[in-house]
């Protein structure tokens, strides 16, 4: 399972200081030529449409010019990356109504089906497949969602639109995708917590993506792992209880191994840069301890198996 981190052209560049780190870009007008400032290119990319940047806008880009921008970042990544590109979809975030939670839906599926047509019209290389968003506001839109994108002939499915849903729902909403479209062709997008992390390890999904270290840094947090910990830089102005730092903590990351200091200076932007390479330092070895620990169980489970076996 792989944790990409979510990438704008104001961030640190992850790639840069973890060479391996999959990464997530959303196919906007400020991120085009943002993979030529990587020392290190992404491996691993997702490219995703930037939906939830285009619906605030009055008008939607026609797919060709979001497709077009997919394509330039494609170009400045080494030609052996493992890429998905993800068609436009329609965010349920804001709709209530059930016609409009309805209508979104129809409107997504339509947008991957011509999404897949422009896609296989351009003979790109085998390690590059287009990824179908799986939508729904409950069980059954889910599972409706799947299998049309299924029909359409989409191999790799990512899920959205589970911000603002309680976490016991969207565990049970990404376990239906996962039934249906197999957990290792499964992404789910934008996740945070360290409970869903866990659940999703359970379940087996391929792969998620997250901006938290960057937007914890921003809001002056720093975090620390074993245990996992988050902690407000003394100038912020978050409530009094909120535990506060104000020396840096051991950490073996590349930014405190040259000087853990800088994690603690509030701005400019190159001091939250480095923050946020801190945090995904701790969030990667949260994440990488839950899938040990999954890996140990299930070891524990099978010696314990074969031991009653003689
Ligand atoms: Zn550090």
């Amino acid at each position: 399972m792989e944790f990409y981190i979510g990438w704008s052209h104001s961030d640190a560049i992850f790639c840069d200081y973890f060479p391996q780190c999959p990464v997530l870009i959303s196919a906007i007008p400020d991120n085009r030529g943002g993979v030529k400032r990587y020392k290190n290119k992404p491996s691993k990319l997702i490219l995703d449409c930037g939906s939830v940047f285009y619906v605030k806008q009055k008008v939607r880009p026609p797919l060709k010019d979001v497709f077009d921008i997919q394509l330039s970042l494609l170009e400045d990544c080494e030609k052996e990356a493992i890429v998905r590109m993800v068609h436009f979809d329609e965010p349920l975030l804001n709709k209530f109504s059930l016609s409009e939670r309805y209508m979104a839906i129809e409107r997504t599926l339509f947008n991957a089906y011509e999404y897949f047509n422009i896609f296989h019209k351009c003979n790109l290389p085998k390690s590059v497949q287009p990824m179908g968003v799986i939508q729904g506001y409950d069980q059954a839109s889910i599972e409706f969602s799947a299998y049309e994108l299924i029909k359409m002939g989409y191999t790799k499915f990512g899920i959205g639109s589970l911000l603002f849903k309680h976490q016991t729902q969207q565990i049970e909403m990404i376990r239906r995708a996962a039934d249906v479209v197999g957990p290792s062709n499964l992404h789910v997008f934008g996740v945070t917590g360290i409970p869903q992390l866990s659940a999703m390890v359970d379940i087996g999904v391929s792969s998620f993506d997250s901006t938290r270290p960057t937007m914890a840094a921003a809001f002056f947090q720093v975090f620390y792992s074993r245990p996992f910990r988050t902690f407000f830089l003394s100038e912020s102005r978050a409530k009094p209880t909120s535990p506060r730092l104000e020396n840096p903590l051991h950490c073996e990351c590349p930014v405190c191994e040259n000087d853990a200091r800088q994690i603690l200076v509030p701005s400019p932007r190159e001091y939250m840069k480095l923050r946020s390479i801190h945090n995904y330092y701790h969030l990667l070895r949260t994440f990488n301890d839950i899938l040990e620990n999954k890996k140990r169980r299930s070891e524990h489970v099978v010696s314990n198996v074969l031991r009653t076996g003689n």
